[in-house]
């Protein structure tokens, strides 16, 4: 199969919606990573998508829907708190976990009797879902485990020849996966941390819980996304703790010892410094807003680049870092499974 890359356009949307109706996979970008599209009613698309994917299948998808497509035909039960979430928030990355009504493909959440839906803000994405005026399951568009895509350039290295079609937005603005928080409870519970914050959360809502990432003995994860190795770049990954730059410096002149590429990732003023002393670094930015948008990029450029990537925390690790820290340190754990 060819798979092409193609500037969002009338005649290039129609084509889109062709293949989402003909059960095929589409890739779209959304503000925060791009994503396998495919139509959230068909059996078999949602169970090819896990197959092209190599996701495992106990971890759901988010349904995606435009603005204004009519919530009641996919959820069961809206409580008033969500109402307000999603009108401080959405469009935009903030995916809300909703009582199912069981329309969808029960392969959509993997059994869960709940279903994530998320209004994407990204224009191209609007205009993908209003032309098809369904429910898109758009799982982030990279091989599982490997490192989420934020260029349609990053889609085409991982799914060149298995998709027909990739619709180019640009990079995308935002570039760590959206907070997902479940609404099913009497507060709302982030599974997980991104672009939207808890203290945003709960500054609409009163209150605003975050699920512990570790689960205890015979509990069933809530959002079982979150026990797998994620994010990982093909290269050794090492991370070390914002006061630890010393160590990580250190590491890199060992591995340049041993005669490895080796790269330091790390923020803009921890940067500025080891490359004065000829270190050949990554430099993630200033801004938090930076760091989020950087992070996938840089982690796809230094399998490129390194053989041993050697990471440094970024100082400020709350807010929206919090997301940021998420992935770094998924993506440079060694553990496939948290149990
Ligand atoms: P991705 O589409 O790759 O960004 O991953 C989707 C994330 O949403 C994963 O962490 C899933 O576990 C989570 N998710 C999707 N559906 C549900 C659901 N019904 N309940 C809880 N978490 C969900
Ligand atoms: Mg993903």
């Amino acid at each position: 199969m060819v798979t092409r890359i193609e500037k969002i356009t009338d005649e290039t949307l129609e084509e889109a919606k062709k293949i989402l109706f003909s059960g095929g996979v589409v890739a779209i970008p959304t503000e925060t990573v791009y994503g396998l599209g495919g139509n959230a009613f068909d059996d078999d698309a949602v169970k090819h998508i896990f197959e092209i994917k190599g996701r495992p299948n106990d971890n759901p998808l988010i349904a995606h829907v435009h603005e204004n497509y009519n919530l009641k035909k996919i959820i069961d039960y809206d409580p008033p708190y969500a109402k307000k979430l999603r009108e401080a928030f959405l469009p935009g990355p903030l995916t809300l976990v909703y009582p199912s009504k069981g329309r969808v493909s029960p392969f959509v959440s993997c059994g869960l009797d709940t279903l994530a839906v998320r209004v994407p803000s990204h224009e191209g994405a609007q205009a993908f879902l209003r032309a098809v005026d369904i429910p898109v399951v758009a799982p982030s568009a990279n091989l599982s485990r490997h490192v989420s895509p934020t260029s349609a350039e990053h889609v085409f290295d991982d799914f060149n020849g298995k998709i027909p079609l990739i619709l180019d937005g640009g990079n995308c603005v935002g570039g760590i996966e959206s907070t997902v928080c479940d609404v099913t409870g009497e507060v709302p519970v982030i599974l997980r941390p991104g672009l939207v914050t808890r203290e945003m959360i709960a500054s609409v809502v009163g209150r605003c819980e975050v699920a512990s990432a570790e689960l205890k003995e015979g509990e069933r994860a809530k959002s079982p996304g979150m026990l797998y190795k994620h994010y990982s770049p093909r290269c050794k990954t090492l991370l070390f703790p914002f006061d630890e730059a010393d160590k990580a410096r250190a590491a890199y002149f060992s591995e340049k010892e041993k005669g490895e590429r080796a790269a330091v990732l790390c923020e803009r003023s921890v940067a500025e410094k080891l490359c004065a002393e000829g270190i050949f670094v990554l430099d993630l930015g200033e801004t938090e807003r930076e760091m989020a948008a950087r992070l996938y990029g840089l982690l796809r450029e230094a399998e490129g680049v390194a053989d041993v990537l050697i990471a440094i925390e970024p100082r400020k690790q709350d807010g929206v870092m919090a997301g940021v820290m998420n992935r770094l340190k998924k993506a440079c754990s060694s553990r496939d499974i948290a149990h």
